[in-house]
């Protein structure tokens, strides 16, 4: 059974409840997390509160950048079992697993190295006066993290807050803790001092609510629902508490005739089954220029048939949903596109070998899908990919506009004036120009426009988030 991790203790919920967790490859219950409630975030925030006030304050820039860096090289060293771990836990396939170990090492490293270099400015002003500022960190910081890529998040999201000098309580999604409650044990084992990372499990109407509405949380990181966030953003604007919010997105692959397509088909097939299409960046529509439509979706299609998906330990193209309603999802998503009689191209298939009991979906390529359909709307985070055409590059940008999100654009096309046109109008935190995510560098600020959230994680922007300016004026006369 896991326990919460409050004060560098494993600790059990106060009401001692627990939630089962299931192995998505077969849907089987394999251990037990704790059903956590207010009171249990209350001693987390108390430690953390505690650590901040008495020692982590006080704590030097450098020793906090040689900490995360100690954490980063044991995260490498146990990076076999945390891909394990995050295998079993979210059905990845076992390179997608090994990749989110890898990424929260470098996220931990590049955080390490960006502690000490936080610099406020000094102001020209009146003669008279000396004026400078500080970037303090908020305090404890709260973080909501969901399923998809509960190492990735919490790279990005918790490094950057303790990088800024802020303690952590994390509240992992219910689906997927196992991964960062091992990974706090190791903070503790690399001499993080009790109540600087705090992780506590449970539903995210009790658990999750509890933090958000905690008054001793002072900055609040979420990813996830766009429903959630509206949650979320009400709450905290109670105590007027600021929140970054990343809300995924319906993300175009905007494809122009003069597109280098042997480069570009690959990354568009698995920027949609990645991680089988749970991903927020996912490339979950592709706009194509008429002329090469049905040439390319000929080509779409054959590598959608391709596909093969089966239990995260055969390590195949794309493993299980991440439980049952995610499934249900899509397959509602996709008896509305039947309804609606919009085309299927393809799909790939589910090996023989997948237990029936677990959460499996080919991945689909739809066609001619209407703008205004939801398969054109809504994130349906699955592995489907909805093909629309257009003519020029207004209607492009008209359509990839289209949504309520803007998270991420990719543009594939040789004319490097209309690489950078494109860039300037498709409305996106991100733009990708002929590749899509750039590698996933942690150096990159991501974030998103719209209905996708506001605030940036990744890179050194995410300090800036995770600390408060203070302007002070020194008047010498
Ligand atoms: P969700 O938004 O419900 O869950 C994300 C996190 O928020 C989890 O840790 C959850 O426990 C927590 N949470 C839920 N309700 C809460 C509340 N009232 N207060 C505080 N925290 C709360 O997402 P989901 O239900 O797991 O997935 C639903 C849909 O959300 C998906 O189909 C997908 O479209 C989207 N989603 C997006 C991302 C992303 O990376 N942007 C991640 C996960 C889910």
């Amino acid at each position: 059974m896991q326990l919460n991790f409050i004060a560098n203790a494993q600790v059990p919920s106060a009401s001692g409840r627990v939630l089962p967790v299931l192995d998505p490859s077969d849907g089987q219950a394999f251990t037990e997390i704790q059903r956590s409630q207010a009171s249990d975030i209350d001693a987390a925030v108390r430690a953390a509160r505690d650590c901040y006030e008495g020692v982590w304050h006080k704590t030097s820039a450098a020793e906090r950048s040689r900490l995360l860096y100690r954490l980063s090289q044991k995260i490498a060293e146990h990076a076999d079992e945390l891909t394990a771990l995050e295998q079993r836990d979210c059905g990845k396939p076992t390179k997608q697993a090994r990749a989110d170990a890898l990424a929260l090492v470098r996220y931990f490293e590049f955080y390490a190295g960006a502690c000490d270099k936080l610099h406020g400015e000094t102001i020209p002003y009146q003669d008279g006066y000396s004026v400078f500022t500080w970037r303090e960190p908020h305090g404890v910081t709260g973080h909501v993290i969901p399923w998809n890529y509960p190492m990735q998040i919490f790279g990005r999201s918790v490094g950057g807050a303790l990088a800024a000098g802020n303690v952590c309580v994390v509240k992992p999604a219910e689906d997927a803790c196992l991964s960062l409650l091992r990974v706090a044990q190791l903070a503790a084992e690399v001499g993080f001092p009790a109540g600087a990372l705090n992780i506590v499990t449970g539903y995210g109407h009790e658990v999750g609510d509890a933090l958000a509405r905690h008054p001793g949380i002072d900055h609040i990181s979420f990813t996830g629902s766009p429903k959630v966030g509206t949650i979320i953003q009400q709450v905290a604007a109670e105590r007027h508490c600021p929140v970054t919010l990343e809300l995924g997105g319906k993300s175009p692959q905007i494809i122009f005739a003069d597109a280098d397509l042997d480069a570009a088909i690959p990354v568009v097939i698995n920027a949609i089954v990645q991680n089988a299409g749970q991903t927020c960046s996912a490339g979950s529509r592709v706009l194509i220029q008429r002329d090469i439509y049905e040439p390319l979706l000929e080509r779409l299609g054959k590598a959608f048939e391709a596909l093969r998906v089966g239990p995260a330990a055969m390590d195949l193209d794309v493993g299980p949903l991440i439980r049952q309603s995610q499934q249900q999802r899509v397959w509602d998503f996709l008896s509305d596109a039947h309804a609606a009689n919009i085309p299927m191209v393809a799909q790939g298939r589910v090996v023989d070998e997948a237990p029936d009991t677990g959460f499996y979906q080919a991945p689909t390529l739809l066609r001619d899908v209407p703008v205004d359909h939801r398969l054109a709307q809504e994130e349906v985070f699955g592995p489907v990919l909805a093909a629309m055409a257009f003519s020029d590059e207004d209607e492009a940008v008209a359509l990839a506009n289209a949504t309520q999100f803007g998270l991420v654009a990719g543009v594939w096309t040789r004319d490097g004036a209309r690489q950078f046109r494109m860039a300037k109008r498709v409305k996106s935190g991100q733009v990708f120009i002929n590749n899509y995510g750039a590698g996933g560098g942690v150096e990159l600020p991501f974030g998103g426009v719209k209905s996708s959230g506001y605030g940036r994680e990744k890179g050194f922007e995410a300090l800036y988030g995770f600390t408060t300016l203070k302007t002070v004026a020194v008047r010498h006369g």
